[in-house]
């Protein structure tokens, strides 16, 4: 209930009570007041009556007309006795009944005036048969005035003065509960505000300020609720503050993140690891339902049961490898545990690659080694003569120059591969540059009987660094006279494709099976063994190559039927317009 209806309650009450025990005390007290107030003026009235009479003022015929005519003002009876008792006229009896009444010498009131001169009593008339107020007076003539007084009469009297009395407390006492109901009024609205405000403040409604009104007290309150409200509020936006920074990072992670409860259900989760499992909304479901590997799932539930992290690597049924990390969380809150779940495919491949690698350069490098400490030890143990010296320092010669080759290879594959390498960009005359190349290679092309022909328009051009794209090119052409059968020519023709310069390389060598031509850019691989052995290489030629057509968009495609040899053709994309021809321009 209502502050405000509590008090109108409380004074209705009050005011309730207040009529009543007013109203009950003033009956007590009022009552007798009114009864001797009358008695009293019945008395004065006697006493007038009889002054009236006894002083002669009225003459003896006109006695009880006169009498008569007091009584009905007066609502009284009048008796006139002798002093022997005998009735000489009565008010309420006709003059013709007087004489038939009977002796009244023995009442009390006629009995104590003839004694004393006055007399008094209550009792129930025997003429009448209701109880009566007498009072008697002794004349000078020795008569007995006596007046009566029906006491029904005189509680008429007494109930218009009680009446009177109980309306004035009623009005007195509904004009109290006015005022206080109005009081009480202006007393509980402040307090009635006060609530709402802080009620406000309960549904989260900050924006509002706490009424100010009232009395001291409920002022002093208002200002500590809204002190209350400006703290909570504070507190509020810092925990609002790092609610959003905890969500912010839950969902920027890289990983994906799953919490779940001891029933190892999904209570929450971020959108990567949604994306990671392919289920759109993996709340409320299973962890086995979402994530469909046992080995996952054991994680989640070991950890639920011994309250331990687990942590494992899984490849998955489609090659992806993921890696899982399960917490316990403390207790208290429905969630048990946090699974932070990583995908390391590409780490877990290109770890691989590095071992393979690692073992592929150790390999390239046991064959010269071991050559060159066979070649010392004969030099230092034997005793050669001049030709097997030259031979052996020879063979020491030409494999050094290959380990030197392939480290050289090896450095440069590496710094094209981080995309260090400073390109000086400039228009290249494509024929020239390739002319140059076929020049250097000449004595290579000589020793296996080669012609290397360069045709083609000599005015096309390409973009990019020179000296990077004269390496592809000595890659290729080399590639093309290693593989050449003796005698068989190599022809390098440079051209113009819808404004796109390119250049192919053009053997009659074995030809590389289609099956295989991705798989040669790749580092070390060789599409035959046995062919290295005849014609040694580093096997990082072409993926320097596909490293370097890549830095300048350039593709580089492989053709030919196997036995009757291969083309590879570079092309080129048009030159860029924006870019200034000549201009020197770096890319890291
Ligand atoms: P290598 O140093 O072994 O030549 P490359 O990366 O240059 O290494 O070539 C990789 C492999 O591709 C070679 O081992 C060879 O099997 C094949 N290959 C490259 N060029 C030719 C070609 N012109 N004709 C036939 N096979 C070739």
């Amino acid at each position: 209930m209502k502050l405000r209806s509590r008090f109108t309650v409380l004074f209705a009450v009050m005011a309730a009570a207040a009529v009543l025990v007013l109203i009950l005390v003033s009956d007590a007290t009022v009552g007798r007041a009114v009864e001797d107030r009358v008695a009293e003026r019945f008395r004065r009235e006697l006493e007038h009556l009889a002054n009236d009479l006894g002083s002669g003022a009225v003459p003896e015929a006109a006695r009880d007309t006169f009498l008569r005519n007091a009584a009905q003002q007066l609502q009284i009876r009048i008796t006139q006795i002798a002093g022997d008792g005998k009735v000489l006229s009565d008010t309420d009896l006709l003059p013709q009944d007087v004489p038939s009444m009977e002796n009244h010498a023995n009442r009390p009131e006629v009995r104590q005036a003839l004694a004393t001169g006055t007399g008094e009593s209550r009792r129930t008339s025997p003429t009448e048969g209701r109880p009566m107020l007498y009072g008697a007076r002794r004349l000078a003539d020795g008569t007995i005035l006596r007046l009566a007084v029906s006491q029904a009469h005189l509680r008429e009297i007494e109930q218009r003065y009680l009446w009177t009395m109980r309306v004035a407390i009623f009005a007195a006492c509904l004009l109290l509960f006015l005022i206080g109901s109005a009081a009480s009024s202006r007393f509980s609205r402040p307090i009635a505000e006060l609530t709402r405000g802080a009620s406000a403040i309960a549904a989260g409604d900050f924006a509002r300020d706490l009424p100010q009104a009232g009395g001291e007290e409920v002022q002093l309150l208002g200002g500590a609720v809204q002190r209350m409200k400006d703290s909570l509020k504070k507190a509020l936006e810092r925990a609002e503050g790092e609610r959003r920074l905890a969500a912010m990072v839950f969902e920027t992670l890289p990983d994906g993140l799953v919490v779940v409860d001891s029933k190892l259900r999904v209570l929450e989760c971020n959108d990567r690891f949604a994306a990671m499992t392919g289920i759109a909304a993996p709340a409320g479901r299973g962890v086995y339902e979402v994530l469909r590997e046992k080995v996952l799932y054991d994680c989640f539930e070991a950890t639920v049961q011994t309250g331990e992290t687990k942590e494992r690597t899984v490849r998955l049924p489609d090659e992806r490898i993921w890696q899982i990390a399960v917490a316990p969380l403390p207790g208290g809150h429905r969630a048990s545990a946090v699974g932070v779940l990583r995908d390391v495919t590409r780490l877990e491949r290109t770890e691989s690659m590095r071992r393979t690698f690692v073992g592929d350069v150790s390999h390239e490098l046991r064959t010269p080694i071991a050559s060159i400490a066979a070649a010392a030890e004969t030099l230092a143990e034997g005793n050669p003569d001049r030709a097997e010296t030259a031979e052996l320092t020879g063979l020491i010669r030409r494999q050094a120059d290959r380990m030197r080759e392939l480290i050289d290879d090896l450095m440069d594959l590496a710094q094209i591969e981080s995309g260090a390498v400073p390109l000086v960009r400039e228009e290249i005359p494509l024929q020239e540059l390739l002319s140059e190349v076929a020049e250097d290679l000449g004595s290579a092309a000589r020793d296996r009987r080669v012609e290397v022909r360069v045709i083609g328009d000599a005015g096309v051009t390409a973009f990019g660094d020179r000296r990077r794209i004269g390496q592809l090119a000595r890659n290729l052409i080399d590639n093309a006279i290693k593989f050449s059968p003796e005698g068989a020519p190599v022809i390098v023709r440079v051209w113009r494709q819808g404004g796109k310069p390119g250049f192919s390389v053009e053997d009659l060598g074995p030809g590389i099976p289609k099956a295989e031509r991705d798989k040669i850019f790749q580092r070390f691989y060789q599409v035959d063994r046995s062919r290295s052995k005849v014609r040694p290489g580093s096997g990082l030629g072409l993926a320097i190559v596909k490293h370097i057509a890549q830095l300048h968009s350039a593709s580089v495609d492989v053709e030919g039927e196997v036995g009757q040899g291969s083309t590879f053709l570079v092309r080129f994309p048009a030159a860029p317009l924006e870019v200034p021809v000549k201009a020197d321009v770096k890319t890291a």
